[in-house]
C-alpha cells in the first residue's frame, strides 16, 4: 500500500507504528487504512493501542495548532469511540469528517455534494439530475447538471435565463441553435468537447450513435434549475390555441390538434441523414449560417500546463469567445501528485470529479479548515479568494474540472509568490531555513509530483 492511499493517520502517528500494523493487516482496498482506523476507534477500549496513539499525538501534536488543548489526544482516544449507528459507506468515503485532521479546525460548511445522490429525472430516452445551490448551500454562482441521452433522444428545443457551459463526457451529440442575429447553427459534439449557450439562446441536444452520449452542464447561477427552463412544447401549450393559429398564417385548429399538450423535456427522436453541416445550410436559408462559434473542441487542444506529474487546459474567453461569463480548467493528476496550494482572485470554484479519488481542504479564514475527499461524479465547491490544494489519493490518474463564474481564468500560487518576495521577508515570517525555502519552485507548476519514492 503506497502513501498515497494512507494519506493521513498513519502519516501522523508515524512513532507508535502500532497503526501501521492495523492498517497493512487491512484489506488491500482503497479503504483499507480508513476502514482500519474506524475499527480502532470502535474497539479503543484497547489500552495498548490507546496509549500506542496517544504517543504518536504527543510526539505530532507541536505541530498542530487547535483550539482546544486536548483535542488532539481526544481525536484519537477513547474519547472519539463511536458504538453507532454508522451509516458505513457514507463514513467509508468521507473518513475525515469521523477522525478529523490535527489541521482541520472551526466550523467550515460542507462543500461535497454528490451527482449520486441527486435524484434522477427518467424519461423514455434519457435523464437528468441536478446539484444546485439547494442540494449545496455553499454554491451560490454555479450549478451543474448530468445528462444521457439515447441516440436519437432530443433534450427539448429551449432556452434559459443562465448561461450553459458544457463538456462532453462520453459519446456524440448533435446541437442546434440560433444566434442572436437569426443565424442557423448545426454542430456534432465528441467527447471533451465543449459548448456554451448564452441566456436566451434557443438549442436542442440530441444524442447520436451509436449510444447515444452523457454530458456535465454547468450553469452560470447557483440557484438555476434544469427542471424550469423555457421549453418550445410548454410555451405552446400554455398559448391559446387561436393565438398560436394566427401567428401561424391562420393554421386550421385541426392542423394544430397533434401539438403537445405538456411538455417532452427528454424524449426519442429520429437520427439525422445529412452531416451537420448540410442540416446548418439546409435551415440557414436567407438568414445564413451562423459565424458563432458556439462550441469549442478541446479534444483537439493541448494542455496549458504539462508536467510528468499532471496537465490542466485552461479555456477562458481567449479561446473560446462566446463563454463570457463561464471558464474551464480541465485537470489531470497523476496519483501522488497534487494541484499544488492557490487560490482564485476572481471568482468561486465549482468543481466536478471525472476519474479518481481526491482530497482536498478548503482553508476559512479565522482559525478554520475542513479536509474531506471526491471520487467520481462529485461536486466540490470552493469559495473565491480562499486557498485550496486537490491531492491525487487514488491509484488512477485524478481528472477533474475547475469551473468559474468569470470570463478570465486567475490563480494565484504559494510557491509562486514566495519565490518572488524578498527571501528576507519570507524567512522572518515562516521561520524556515533558507535552504528550505531554495528547495520550492521558483514558479508555478500547476500540478506538483508526489514524494519522490526510492
Ligand atoms: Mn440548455
Ligand atoms: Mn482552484
Amino acid at each position: 500500500m503506497t502513501d498515497t492511499q494512507t494519506p493521513n493517520f498513519d502519516k501522523a502517528e508515524a512513532p507508535s507504528g502500532r497503526l501501521d500494523v492495523s492498517a497493512e493487516s487491512a484489506p488491500a482496498s482503497d479503504n483499507g487504512a480508513e476502514l482500519s482506523r474506524r475499527a480502532f476507534l470502535r474497539t479503543a477500549g484497547t489500552a495498548a493501542l490507546a496509549t500506542a496513539a496517544i504517543a504518536g499525538v504527543a510526539a505530532h501534536a507541536s505541530a498542530a495548532p487547535s483550539p482546544d488543548p486536548n483535542e488532539a489526544k481526544a481525536r484519537l482516544d477513547h474519547s472519539n469511540s463511536n458504538f453507532g449507528p454508522t451509516n458505513e459507506p457514507i463514513a467509508q468515503e468521507n473518513p475525515e469528517s469521523e477522525v478529523t485532521e490535527p489541521t482541520d479546525a472551526g466550523d467550515v460548511p460542507v462543500f461535497w455534494y454528490s451527482m449520486d445522490i441527486a435524484k434522477k429525472r427518467i424519461s423514455e430516452g434519457g435523464w437528468a439530475r441536478q446539484v444546485n445551490v439547494k442540494d449545496l448551500e455553499i454554491s451560490t454562482t454555479l450549478a451543474g447538471v448530468n445528462m444521457r441521452l439515447e441516440a436519437g433522444a432530443y433534450r427539448e428545443l429551449h432556452w434559459h435565463a443562465a448561461g450553459e457551459w458544457s463538456i462532453m463526457l462520453n459519446g456524440n451529440a448533435r446541437l442546434t441553435a440560433m444566434d442572436n442575429q437569426g443565424k442557423s447553427y448545426v454542430k456534432d459534439i465528441t467527447k471533451n468537447d465543449l459548448w456554451f449557450f448564452p441566456a436566451g439562446v434557443p438549442h436542442s441536444i440530441q444524442g447520436l450513435g451509436p449510444d447515444g452520449c452523457e454530458f456535465l452542464l454547468v450553469f452560470d447561477d447557483g440557484s438555476f434549475s434544469e427542471f424550469e427552463t423555457t421549453l418550445i412544447t410548454d410555451w405552446l401549450a400554455h398559448t391559446p390555441r387561436e393565438v398560436v393559429s394566427k401567428n401561424w398564417a391562420g393554421a386550421p385548429e385541426s392542423a394544430l390538434e397533434p401539438l403537445p399538450t405538456h411538455e417532452l423535456y427528454i424524449f426519442p427522436g429520429t437520427l439525422p441523414t445529412q452531416s451537420a453541416e448540410q442540416e446548418a445550410q439546409a435551415s440557414a436559408g436567407a438568414n445564413g449560417v451562423s459565424p458563432v462559434a458556439f462550441d469549442f473542441p478541446m479534444h483537439t487542444m493541448k494542455p496549458t500546463h504539462e508536467s510528468a506529474s499532471g496537465s490542466v487546459r485552461i479555456v477562458d474567453t481567449k479561446l473560446f469567445p462566446v463563454s463570457t461569463t463561464v471558464t474551464a480548467a480541465y485537470v489531470i493528476v497523476k496519483p501522488g501528485g497534487m494541484r499544488e496550494l492557490h487560490w482564485h482572485q476572481n471568482a468561486d470554484e465549482w468543481q466536478y470529479f471525472i476519474q479518481g479519488q481526491a482530497r482536498q481542504t478548503l482553508f476559512d479564514n479565522g482559525n478554520k479548515a475542513r479536509t474531506m475527499n471526491f471520487r467520481a461524479n462529485d461536486v466540490g465547491y470552493i469559495p473565491k479568494t480562499l486557498p485550496h490544494y486537490i491531492e491525487n489519493i487514488g491509484t488512477e490518474d485524478l481528472i477533474f474540472l475547475e469551473m468559474f463564474k468569470t470570463d478570465t481564468y486567475m490563480d494565484v500560487s504559494l510557491n509562486n509568490w514566495i519565490r518572488h518576495t524578498p527571501e528576507r521577508v519570507i524567512l522572518d515570517h515562516l521561520k524556515i531555513s533558507r535552504e528550505t525555502l531554495a528547495a520550492v519552485p521558483t514558479e508555478e507548476l500547476v500540478v506538483v509530483p508526489g514524494p519522490k519514492v526510492s
